[in-house]
């Protein structure tokens, strides 16, 4: 099997496999769907020449985005305020000019945009799921039901003229045709236009081998200078980067004309790093890969250690990423008894691909167990502060990435 790079269709060569791999979010309602179940093969590749960290197969949209995948961001006080406070600083930066227009890709349900509808700014959200759009509507947030292309960009430009802000956070991890997406953004922007992106930052990943950030929803982790050679492409460039702990460890992107606004002291600060790192280097990766079998041996090791001595052990968090950690590593019901969340859709239900039955917090409370693997370690300060009684009694963390250890 040959691949091509889906941004610059050069041949890419996966450097390891993550193996048999269910989708993240697809959480199995009873028994008669194991049998059913959808695997794909979960193979990352570092593009040689764009240097674009990517997942080479991956599953068609429509089995990764379906009716149940209804995330809605507000639900997360931390993440609101997280984007009330870019808002503002985005309207101080780029936001000065009359009748600005900002725009944003993946909106959700307006957490970002609600601070710009608020002061009656010209916005427009485009979220491709309808019930999410709905809710963004509810809250004043004017919002296009849509995929964002060539003919949708054109589209606004006509009804609204062209946009001095184009925001895109935690979605180009996820959009297949990044081209696409950038030929828009290109059609979309003034001039002097800004584009700002922020998600899940590949220094971090490979810097604390965090490999639960790679999954068919992060179809592509991004770089700097992976970023640069996509949307160099299309005219665009990076000229100033933030970079913040959410999640891991988020970049956040300012992007602009090539040539239009000079580039700060913190891009070059961050480029030298990367470089430091070897994000665009091959043996970076065959690194990377090594660390990652090295990091599963751990966790098992520490998992079958309490296993051999009588006790319990379960889950805490299904998230997204715990899909990638307990599939890699071969987690079954017989390692974790159960995995507790406190999403009600996930409850009651069977994790991905291992089917270890997860339920809800009352049931941890009910029957505490002696250690738990901390799958969200990215809230391990909230949720430690939550759990201060069980820690009391003697429970224990388990950390499954990054540094793998029992706290
Ligand atoms: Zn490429």
């Amino acid at each position: 099997m040959s691949y091509r790079c889906r941004i610059c269709q050069s041949p890419v060569l996966p450097f390891m496999s993550f193996g048999r791999m269910p989708i993240a979010n697809a959480f199995l309602r009873s028994k008669a769907e194991f049998e059913t179940e959808y695997f794909y093969e979960l193979k990352p590749a570092l593009c040689p020449v764009c240097k674009c960290f990517q997942i080479v197969e991956i599953p068609r949209p429509e089995q990764m985005f379906h009716d149940h995948y209804a995330y809605f961001a507000s639900t997360s006080a931390v993440m609101s305020r997280h984007f009330a406070a870019m808002a503002e600083d985005l309207k101080k930066r780029y936001m000065t000019g009359p009748d600005c227009f900002v725009t944003e890709i993946g909106s959700n349900d307006g957490i970002t945009l609600q601070n710009f509808a608020r002061d009656k700014t010209r916005h427009l959200g485009i979220e491709p799921s309808a019930n999410v759009a709905e809710a963004a509507r509810a809250k004043g947030v004017q919002t296009l039901n849509a995929f964002f292309g060539v003919e949708t960009a054109k589209q606004i430009v006509a009804e609204h003229g062209n946009a001095d802000l184009f925001i895109a956070t935690n979605t180009m991890h996820h959009i297949e045709d990044i081209n696409a997406v950038a030929a828009g953004v290109d059609i979309l922007l003034k001039p002097t236009g800004v584009m700002i992106q922020e998600d899940p930052y590949l220094g971090d990943m490979v810097e604390d081998c965090a490999y639960d950030q790679v999954y068919a929803e992060h179809m592509y982790i991004w770089s700097i200078t992976a970023l640069n050679n996509a949307f160099g492409r299309h005219g665009l460039e990076v000229f100033h980067v933030e970079h913040n702990d959410h999640h891991g460890g988020c970049m956040r992107y300012h992007l602009g004309r090539k040539g239009q606004r000079p580039s700060s002291p913190e891009l070059a600060a961050a480029l030298a790093k990367e470089q430091q790192l070897g994000l665009d280097r091959a043996e970076t990766y065959v690194r990377f890969k090594q660390r990652c079998e090295e990091s599963r041996d751990r966790l098992m090791s520490l998992i079958d250690g309490y296993k051999k001595q009588g006790k319990r052990v379960a889950g805490y968090g299904a998230t997204a990423k715990s899909a990638t950690v307990i599939n890699w590593c071969g987690i079954t019901p017989g390692h974790l008894d159960w995995i507790q969340d406190s999403t009600p859709a996930k409850q009651n239900t069977f994790a991905p691909g291992s089917h270890i039955p997860v339920v809800a917090p009352e049931h941890f409370r009910a029957n505490p167990p002696d250690a738990a693997v901390l799958f969200a370690w990215n809230h391990f300060k909230e949720i430690d502060a939550k759990e201060v009684a069980w820690r009391k009694a003697g429970g224990k963390w388990i950390m499954p990435v990054r540094k793998v250890e029992v706290v």
